[in-house]
């Protein structure tokens, strides 16, 4: 089963320790970290494990349909297609 967690970190310390400080002037929410008390809007990322990763890797070695993998793991074509040209990079 793919588990999808939305993070919020601080973009500079990297900090989870980070409350809601309203939104910006373009209606975006802003966040600010406790650790560093720096305000910043944060967007949402969702994670997947390396386990999930792997599996829907794999998943697309054998099919070849990047549609087919959007449709069973419910993965954005933007996160597949980061995740592919990144395996690529890594196999040479
Ligand atoms: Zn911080």
């Amino acid at each position: 089963m793919i588990q999808e967690t939305v993070t919020y970190r601080c973009t500079r310390c990297g900090s989870e320790n980070i409350v809601r400080n309203g939104t910006t002037p373009y209606g975006k929410q802003q966040y600010k970290c406790k650790d560093c008390s720096r305000y910043s809007v944060l967007e949402p990322s969702v994670k997947y494990s390396e386990e999930d990763k792997a599996q829907i890797l794999a998943a697309y070695q054998e099919r070849s349909s990047m549609r087919g993998i959007q449709r069973i793991y419910g993965i954005s074509r933007k996160t597949l297609s980061k995740w592919l040209k990144k395996s690529q990079q890594g196999a040479n």
